[in-house]
């Protein structure tokens, strides 16, 4: 098919001309937030991986013995073979954790948000996402039909406005945020964004991909703001769980409603038994050390402090560079110096906003940071 190829090369080579082409580069990665590429070791700020879990003894443990035991898949979809037992104990600790009545648990967090949105919402519906929400919580809203509209990036006064310009017109409405911002690092205001739901008849939905097992004792971003009221907790296993897959707590009754109409539990296959095992070791851990949780929070500030930025409220760092070749230079320069610190561009970005995403993790070691962060002081020195 050479249109076929035509096409794909024309693509790949606008991008190239941008800097905007990605590659893949093949990582293995090792404990203490170790990285090796082409055979170099680097020191990894790019992992979501914040309590450095994944390779936890007692997790990798946990996962090998769900394999061993019950086998690599799941076979089937949920609602057919594919609902091990651990599925269900894994349900009710998310639930317990998140102070709902219930969970579902997803493949992925993407499965989850494109799962869930449009079994909430359709045609006739209204759809308000943050300006800067995550990738799948733009592809749900797409998927489900309603109609979109974009609120200003933690703009309470433009969510406001435009819930009393929209409302009236549609039969539901459903508010969708990050709870952690995953470019950002920043925290929505879930307090107001709340209220202002309860005032619209909106229904909230917090993406805290980034927040469980790491804010407020593992609990999350919502539990920062007790009053908010969140009946849609949607979050992944796939960060600081050190596992894989999605999941979203809630009401008994949404919990029920998607268990037979998403689209992306009805018709994907379940997640496998070792990825709940690992989760369930990780929240075991996370659960009973909330000191060894707020360690990634504590690197963050360490770094933040040093390069006089304002204090990281997650995690997640931006050191915004502007435009993509220079993020890339940036990235390069540093991992001469033994640090993967990978450039992040349009479109995961706003035009304009290419930068460095830092990563926090409990593995860290202080001395790394501080060196990490007066690199990258120097870089902005030459840059500016
Ligand atoms: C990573 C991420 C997801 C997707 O979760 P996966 O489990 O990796 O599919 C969803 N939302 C946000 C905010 C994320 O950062």
């Amino acid at each position: 098919m050479q249109s076929l190829d035509a096409f794909a090369g024309e693509k790949l080579t606008a991008l190239d001309a941008k800097s905007l082409r990605r590659r893949l580069k093949p990582t293995r990665r090792h404990d203490g937030a170790i990285v090796e590429r082409d055979g170099k070791r680097l020191i990894s700020f790019s992992c979501n991986d914040y309590l450095g879990l994944s390779h936890h003894p007692a997790v990798r443990a946990a996962a090998a013995e769900a394999a061993l035991n019950y086998g690599a898949g799941a076979a089937a979809s949920r609602l057919v073979t594919g609902d091990h037992p651990l599925l269900s104990d894994l349900e009710k600790r998310l639930a317990r954790l998140k102070g709902t009545e219930a969970a579902c648990v997803f493949g992925s967090g993407y499965l989850a948000n494109t799962g869930v949105i449009p079994t909430l919402v359709g045609p006739g519906d209204a759809i308000f996402v943050d300006a800067l929400a995550h990738a799948c919580i733009w592809a749900g809203a797409q998927l489900s039909g309603a109609k979109i509209v974009k609120f200003a990036h933690n703009d309470v006064a433009d969510l406001a406005r435009l819930l009393e310009a929209e409302r009236p017109g549609v039969r539901h409405a459903l508010v969708a945020t990050d709870g952690v911002f995953s470019m950002d690092g920043d925290i929505a205001p879930l307090d107001q964004l709340s209220a202002l739901c309860e005032r619209h008849d909106a229904w909230l939905l917090s993406d805290d991909a980034h927040g469980v097992g790491v804010l407020a004792g593992g609990r999350g971003s919502g539990a920062l703001f007790p009053d908010a009221k969140i009946p849609l907790q949607m979050g992944t296993l796939s960060k600081a769980l050190g596992s894989y897959g999605g999941y979203l707590c809630g009401s008994q009754a949404v919990i029920d409603l998607l268990k037979t109409r998403a689209r992306t539990l009805v018709y994907a296959t379940g997640l496998p038994p070792a990825s709940a095992a690992a989760a369930l070791a990780s929240l075991d851990i996370i659960q009973t050390n909330p000191a060894f949780t707020e360690q990634p929070l504590a690197k963050a500030r360490l770094f933040t402090r040093r390069l006089g930025l304002p204090d990281a409220h997650s995690p997640i760092v931006p050191v915004v560079l502007g435009e993509a070749d220079a993020a890339l230079a940036a990235s390069a320069a540093l991992e001469g110096q033994g640090f993967l610190v990978v450039a992040i561009r349009p479109p995961t970005v706003p035009e304009g906003t290419a930068r460095l995403r830092v990563a926090f993790s409990a593995e860290h070691a202080d001395a790394d940071v501080l060196r990490l962060a007066d690199a990258i002081a120097v870089l902005r020195k030459a840059a500016a």
